[in-house]
C-alpha cells in the first residue's frame, strides 16, 4: 500500500487589526459567493443567515470572506478570491458602524 502524502505544515500567526494593530480580534461574520454566483451572496452573522441575490457573481471564480472586529470596534475582512485557477488573499478595512447601529455591513 502506498504511503499517504504528508500534509503540508500549517502556517501559523496572529491576525491583527489593520487600523490599530491589536491582536485582540474576533470573527463576526462570513460571506460567500461561489463559482458562477447564480444565487448571489450568502452571509452569516449575528443576525442569522442571509441570501442577497442582488450581489453580482465573481468573475470566473469564488469569493469567501471572514469579517473580524477588534476590541476597539474596528472592522475588517480577510478575503479569499479565486479567479480561474489562482487564489489571492487580502485584507479589507471596513467602515465602523455608527454608535447604536446594528453593524450589518
Ligand atoms: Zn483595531
Amino acid at each position: 500500500m502506498p504511503a499517504a502524502p504528508a500534509a503540508s505544515s500549517p502556517s501559523r500567526g496572529y491576525l491583527h487589526c489593520p487600523t490599530c494593530r491589536s491582536t485582540n480580534v474576533i470573527p463576526s461574520g462570513f460571506s460567500c459567493r461561489t463559482l458562477l454566483g447564480a444565487l448571489g451572496e450568502v452571509r452569516i452573522d449575528h443576525h442569522g443567515v442571509h441570501l442577497d441575490p442582488s450581489v453580482p457573481p465573481c468573475e470566473g471564480g469564488a469569493d469567501i470572506a471572514i469579517e473580524y472586529r477588534c476590541l476597539d470596534g474596528h472592522r475588517f475582512r480577510v478575503r479569499l478570491r479565486t479567479t480561474y485557477a489562482t487564489t489571492s488573499a487580502f485584507t479589507q478595512t471596513l467602515p465602523c458602524p455608527e454608535r447604536g447601529q446594528s453593524g450589518r455591513r
